[in-house]
């Protein structure tokens, strides 16, 4: 028998647990003050074979919702919709590593620690997001980056070398890049970008590099105290990412502006960065000192192994929280190199016109992508092609804010999106990790398709899978729900 819960009550309880934020659209909207689940039932499957028989047991037509970490910014799957049976993969949380064949083997519900565990304890390194809790299979079906390591290791959707993918009548498929058939390897790549809207990934077997393809990485951190500061350091450092780090793809660089304005340049340093890594990064001290800024942390040499690196933001992303915490996540980014003018747009509007110090747990990040990620196999994803990629996470605690206060930072963030939007040269919210599913659309289906699997092409092999995978539209608990059914 496969547990499950299906009374009211405890349905909540599951739902408070399992969703770590909720989305700034509803609450921000002041509609809904408390944010409940819309599940019918939440089934614990233990193994693939567990999921095949739930899907294949429920009537065609009744919707189904997945969820391995809940860290979805819209709530997709843990909200869910009418009458939808939720399958909570937590159960599916083996981890197995082949040191000999550099491989390592995670089930549909392991979350990023115990996989970067696993890989540090082999003396490997895979491309993985920031934070621990999150799921890995609902951050690569996704289309997920990895700022850190995606320059030198690509996307973490393209070291999948095997994977086992349950469709929405129970059939169940072992898919890789050399399927036998041209439909399989079609959908494993398409499972790689859009995968939540096509069935439910029971593990994945990902190739592991050698931990040696990082050698050493860390941190300048410079508290610069107000927004005037933060902008004016942070568009001195902009020019470095752009003029020093961008065309070397042995660096990578990310930019991160905190609530209380303190911005965190972190630098990870790959096998074939052939420079004195404490001199490179000179011009970060220099723009502290042009502006008047102290540097209370001077480390670009603090980590000495991948796994030190890919946890660096544990601690910090745990302090995040909330009674609920609430979240609103927003991306642009480019595909060539930013101008000036877009430089300044990052800095004094993406980074300078957001309510930080109303949304005190928020963070702007700025970092480098292409290298590995774009020169790899294209997998469905605006986030493959990106160049420079900033987003922002806009977060706080809904306990003790008034409507008009939600209200207000909501619109701030929506005025800063909009005005992104008029730049010339960039994609708006074009990556799946890094948008609100909610939000209302502002173009037409076509176009967000496009943007959101990164070119026509992949916008039309993914409306194929979906036709011929999941033509009932069980899985409607995506972030592409609005234009893909
Ligand atoms: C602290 C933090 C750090 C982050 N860092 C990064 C980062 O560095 N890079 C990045 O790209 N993103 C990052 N993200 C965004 C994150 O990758 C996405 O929100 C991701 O989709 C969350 O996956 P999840 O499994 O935790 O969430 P869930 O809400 O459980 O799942 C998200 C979506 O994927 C679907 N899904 C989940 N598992 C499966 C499965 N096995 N089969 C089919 N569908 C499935 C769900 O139905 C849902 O629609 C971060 C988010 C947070 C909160």
């Amino acid at each position: 028998m496969v547990h499950e819960i299906t009374e009211k009550e405890s349905i909540n309880e599951w739902f408070s647990k399992r969703t770590w934020s909720v989305s700034g659209n509803r609450v921000g909207a002041g509609e809904e003050d408390v944010i409940d689940t819309k599940a019918e039932r939440v089934v614990f499957p233990r193994d693939t074979e567990e999921v095949s028989q739930i899907l294949s047991s429920l009537p065609p037509s009744q919707p189904v919702a997945v969820v391995c970490g809940g860290h979805s910014s819209s709530n997709t799957s843990t909200v869910a919709v009418a009458n939808a049976v939720v399958v909570d993969l937590q159960n599916l949380n083996s981890v197995s590593v082949d040191e000999e064949k550099m491989e390592v083997t995670a089930g549909g519900g392991v979350t990023f620690r115990s996989l970067a565990e696993a890989v540090g304890d082999a003396d490997g390194a895979l491309p993985i997001g920031t934070g621990d809790t999150v799921g890995v299979t609902g951050y690569l079906v996704n289309g997920g980056i990895s700022g850190y390591f995606g320059r030198r290791l690509g996307m973490l959707g393209q070291r999948v070398i095997e994977l086992t993918f349950v469709t929405a009548d129970g059939v169940i498929k072992i898919l890789s890049p050399s399927s036998s058939s041209d439909e399989d390897s079609t959908l494993f790549n398409s499972v790689l970008g859009a995968g939540s809207a096509l069935g439910v990934v029971t593990s994945v077997t990902l190739k592991m590099e050698s931990g040696s393809s990082f050698q050493s990485g860390g941190q300048v951190i410079v508290p610069c105290g107000t927004q005037d500061s933060a902008k004016r350091f942070a568009r001195l450092a902009l020019s470095f990412l752009r003029d020093s780090v961008l065309p070397d793809e042995s660096v990578s660089m990310e930019l991160v502006v905190t609530a209380d304005f303190t911005c965190i340049s972190t630098f990870i340093f790959y096998d074939s960065f052939k420079f004195d890594p404490i001199s490179y990064v000179n011009p970060i001290r220099d723009a502290a000192t042009a502006g008047n800024v102290p540097i209370v942390v001077d480390n670009v040499t603090q980590w000495n192994t991948w796994l030190e690196a890919a946890s660096c933001l544990w601690p910090i992303i745990k302090e995040m929280k909330g009674n609920p915490l609430v979240r609103m996540d927003h991306s642009m980014g480019t595909t060539t190199y930013p101008d000036d003018d877009l430089l300044n747009f990052i800095a004094n509007e993406w980074i300078g016109g957001v309510p930080l110090e109303d949304a005190s747990q928020s963070i702007v990040e700025i970092r480098t992508l292409g290298g590995a990620a774009l020169s790899g196999e294209k997998l469905p994803s605006g986030n493959c092609s990106s160049l420079v990629f900033a987003d922002m996470i806009i977060a706080y605690d809904a306990n003790g804010k008034s409507v008009d206060e939600r209200r207000s930072i909501k619109n701030s963030v929506d005025c800063v999106v909009s005005l992104a939007r008029e730049q010339k040269d960039v994609q708006v919210d074009f990556s799946a990790t890094h948008s609100q599913a909610d939000d209302p659309p502002v173009t037409t289906a076509r176009d967000r398709g496009i943007e959101i699997f990164g070119s026509e092409v992949k916008y039309e092999q993914i409306r194929h899978a979906k036709q011929k995978y999941d033509a009932k539209n069980r899985f409607q608990c995506h972030p592409f729900t609005s234009f893909l059914s």
